[in-house]
């Protein structure tokens, strides 16, 4: 049956911005150890360099399907069974002992179950220094020649460091020699030869770039938290063996910088690889010992050891340390020894102790809730609180997470079949830390001192460090010096051989001064060389500055004359901005003032529109009444004709009866009935008006009218003419016909005699007024009536004339009757007066008819009454 092989799910990292570049995951690291025994069963397996697959043992539960459930876990890099301590140490801490020296912080622990090797990785076994051991060769071989004088740097309770001067430094470790016992550890002291096989470290490691312009410290501490409990273990307690005191266990605190440390825990200075171990194994030792007697199970505690470097630098001469405490760097790797994580019912604990596991179990819960919470507020965004502070282990801790720093993690697994669940448990746990990501560490701020202080110096002859002087190496490569102990006075060998062994060094000297000397010349030539090519460079690179200089001064020159132009431009766009601002205000006041004007003159318009309507209305109104009175008063007028006519035809009729009757014989006088039908016969005009009792009186007064026909002459006319006299010439003059003389009927002798009526001329002066619409049979008056005074007649003889014929009256009564003043002229023409103040004399009987009766009703002339009247101008 051939296995089902499934991948480890991997949730690909969702990364946060610009914070990704900051931040690291937890580097996480598998070392899986040999077997105990050949015959073992096996259920890891180290696929490649950093995938290792589970296989399901026998006997363990099968799948639904009946397959073997296989899964592969993914690292950073998988550490085999074959794996060296040194090629661990390479790969996983000699980063961190770096960055230790580089001023960083480091955490470094182990994890797995208990017996899978966690302590082997971290501390080593005899021959087979572990982590710890070479993170401090490599710290000291670093340092080595750079570290302080003892006590030049003392711990202080607040877990930073105080600074003194070598002077104080000396004082203070004379003082302390003497009170403490001569075990005092001291490089010089011989190594235990309990750990002297773990700390012998035949490979040679040292960090690069160290920073030789300052001066270090190490400083070393070891706890152990179990059952959540925190125990200094380099504390110096009068251990009593009869009634050995229960260790006091500390509190963490947080410095000013946010920095978890376990108050009051004791910082033991180191000055080498041994003495730190000796410190350290010491620690163990106690710790040995407090589980023996507590009985307490070793595998369910953490240990924790800390190495911390403490740096300064030298001041500017280079030979001091600078005291300045805030330029100490202090940076610290942890190295971690977690408890077994395997399940309490495993270690088959009871009572107190199962109890005291389960914390230590609980402590490792919390380690991975921590985890697992970190990882999905990174990875998700979430702000979930990370629940650092329910264990110690975590608490203390909390800044690598929290904050910055390299954190790694070896999980040490056993491949033996018995320990299948348990790795499970710890592969899972190790998936979910590689997902959490931890802030880099970032570099420390160089002091503003000059490097390379320490070697002038040394040049200057100042404090050497511990390193061997050249004469003593130069010495050690010559051969050495036979034994020059003469001890036979025969002996002629001892001398000769010592001899030949000076001579050879001489020789051997003297090719060394001409090979230095050849050397010097070489390196003198070289250096010649170097130097002119470093002149050359400089000038090149001079001249190339020169160049750019000039090109940026002109780049700069463009650029400012761009602003200017710019700022120029801008202030234009701002004043046509302005003004399209006010242009537009005018734009919109304009057009609503010729909304106004143009409502306006619609209102205007229509209102003309109406008047029109209004005054077309009247004119039409008044034009009809005009005609109606026009109508009217022609027919009156020609009644009044008519009747003018008929009282004169009845005079001539009785004057001619007078004339040419016998006197004796009385005329009859007419009845008015029958001269009203002779009248009705003779027009044929419209029925006369009714006349107004002033003129019924007239006519029925005819005899006072005919009885002084003198008044209304003029006085100085011809009075002494005859009445009959007048008559005969009048008969001679009249046509053949009798018939009265009305307009009707001169008309229509005009219509008769159109040529004749051409021919006359009527002059305008002489010409009356007449009415232009007649379009009825009524007698349009255009046949000119002309009254005119004959001057060259005797009598005053009123000439009309129609249709250029003459007719002539005698009745001035007539006339004066219908004078519109009533006023008797010089002339016998109707005068009137003008609006104008002037007179006008009129020719024309109807005319000033009319007119009389208009000035009677006091009125002005109507419209429509045109008058073609020319006025006559009275003459003087
Ligand atoms: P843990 O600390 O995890 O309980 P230890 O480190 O004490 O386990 O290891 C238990 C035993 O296994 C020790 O005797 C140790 O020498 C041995 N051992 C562990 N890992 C290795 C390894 N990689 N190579 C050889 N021996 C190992
Ligand atoms: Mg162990």
């Amino acid at each position: 049956m051939k296995p089902a092989r499934t991948k480890t799910p991997r949730k690909p990292l969702v990364k946060k911005g610009s914070q990704t570049n900051l931040k690291d995951p937890v580097g996480v690291y598998c070392r899986v150890r040999p077997l105990s025994f050949r015959d073992q069963e096996c259920c890891i397996e180290v696929i490649n360099n950093t995938t290792v697959q589970l296989h399901t043992p026998e006997g363990y539960r099968l799948n639904r399907n009946g397959d073997y459930k296989e899964t592969q876990y993914s690292f950073k890099q998988v550490f085999g069974t074959h794996t060296t301590q040194k090629e661990l140490f390479d790969v996983v801490a000699n980063p961190l002992a770096d960055d230790l020296i580089h001023g960083k912080n480091g955490l470094l622990f182990t994890y797995g179950v208990t017996g899978s090797g966690k302590t082997y990785t971290m501390t080593g076994s005899p021959g087979e220094g572990g982590l710890l051991p070479r993170c401090l060769h490599m710290i000291f071989n670093s340092i080595g020649s750079f570290q302080a004088k003892r006590y030049v740097f003392k711990s202080n309770d607040r877990n930073s460091m105080d600074i003194q001067c070598e002077v104080d430094a000396l004082l203070e470790r004379q003082k302390r020699e003497a009170v403490t016992n001569p075990k005092t550890p001291g490089s010089k002291r011989q190594v235990d030869p309990e750990f002297a096989d773990m700390i012998n470290v035949q490979e040679f490691c040292k960090a690069e770039e160290v920073d030789e312009d300052s001066v270090y410290g190490v400083f070393v501490s070891y706890i152990e938290i179990y059952n959540n409990y925190i125990y200094d273990l380099l504390e110096e307690v009068p251990f009593d063996p009869i009634k050995p005191k229960p260790p006091q266990s500390k509190l963490l605190r947080e410095d000013k910088n946010h920095n978890m440390y376990v108050a009051g825990c004791t910082e033991v200075e180191v000055k080498s690889t041994e003495e730190a171990f000796e410190v350290f194994w010491r620690g163990q030792k106690k710790r040995r010992i407090a589980n023996t007697h507590l009985n307490r199970e070793s595998s369910r505690s953490h240990s924790v050891f800390n190495i911390k470097l403490v740096q300064a630098p030298l001041d500017a001469d280079g030979d001091n340390v600078l005291q300045e405490k805030e330029q100490i760097i202090i940076s610290q790797l942890s190295l971690v020894d977690l408890a077994g994580s395997e399940r309490t019912n495993r270690t088959k604990a009871e009572g107190n102790r199962l109890r005291e596991a389960g914390n230590i179990n609980q402590s490792l819960m919390t380690l991975r809730t921590c985890m697992e919470v970190l990882r999905e507020n990174q990875m998700y965004g979430t702000n979930k609180m990370v629940p650092y502070r329910d264990s110690k282990l975590t608490h203390l801790f909390k800044n690598y997470f929290d904050g910055e720093g390299k954190v790694r993690m070896i999980v040490c697994v056993n491949p033996k079949a018995e320990d299948y669940e348990e790795s499970l448990q710890v592969m899972r746990f190790a998936e979910v830390t590689q997902e959490v990501e931890v802030a880099r560490p970032i570099d420390k701020a160089i002091c503003g001192l000059t490097p390379g202080r320490r070697y002038r110096n040394h040049a200057r002859g100042g404090p050497v460090g511990d390193e061997p002087l050249t004469t003593e190496v130069v010495l050690q490569s010559f051969p050495p010096l036979p034994s020059c102990e003469i001890l036979d006075i025969n002996d002629e060998q001892t001398l000769p051989r010592l001899i030949e062994a000076l001579e050879k060094r001489h020789h051997l000297r003297q090719m060394m001064i001409d090979e230095f000397n050849k050397q010097a010349i070489t390196f003198k030539a070289l250096l010649q060389e170097f130097e002119n090519a470093v002149l050359n460079k400089e000038n090149y690179i001079q001249g190339k500055l020169n160049e750019k200089e000039k090109l940026i001064s002109g780049q700069k020159l463009e650029i400012e004359r761009l602003e200017k132009k710019n700022k120029t431009l801008e202030y234009k766009i701002e004043i046509l901005e302005k003004t399209t601002t006010i242009y537009e205000e005018d734009k919109r006041n304009l057009q609503q003032e010729l909304e106004t004007q143009n409502q306006k003159l619609q209102r205007q318009f229509s209102d003309k529109r109406r008047l029109e309507a209004r005054l077309q209305g009247m004119v039409t109104e008044t034009t009809m009444k005009w005609e109606k009175e026009c109508e009217r008063r022609v027919a009156a007028k020609q009644l009044e004709m008519q009747n003018k006519l008929w009282v004169k035809d009845e005079k001539l009729k009785q004057l001619k009866a007078i004339v040419t009757e016998p006197k004796t014989e009385k005329p009859e006088r007419p009845s008015r009935e029958r001269d009203r039908e002779k009248v009705t016969q003779r027009s044929v005009s419209p029925l006369p008006v009714p006349l107004s009792t002033n003129y019924i009186a007239q006519i029925s007064n005819g005899q006072q009218l005919m009885s002084q026909p003198q008044i209304h002459r003029r006085s100085n006319s011809c009075s002494s003419i005859s009445v009959a006299s007048c008559i005969s010439e009048w008969e001679q003059k009249i046509p053949p016909y009798n018939t009265p003389l009305n307009v009707t009927s001169i008309a229509r002798r005009r219509q008769q005699e159109p040529g004749q009526s051409k021919t006359c001329v009527v002059s305008d002066r002489r010409r009356g007024m007449y009415w232009t619409e007649g379009r009825e049979v009524v007698p349009t008056f255009r046949n000119e009536i002309e009254i005119e005074e004959d001057r060259c007649c005797r009598g005053d003889v009123f000439k009309t004339r129609g249709g250029g014929q003459s007719v002539q009256f005698t009745d001035i009564e007539t006339l004066k009757q219908e004078s519109p003043s009533g006023r008797k002229r010089r002339s016998s023409t109707v005068a009137a007066a003008q609006p104008d103040g002037t007179e006008c004399e009129w020719t024309d009987v109807e005319t000033r008819c009319s007119v009389a009766v208009e000035m009677k009703a006091g009125s002005q002339l109507g419209p429509g009454y045109q008058h073609h009247a020319q006025p006559k101008r009275k003459k003087p």
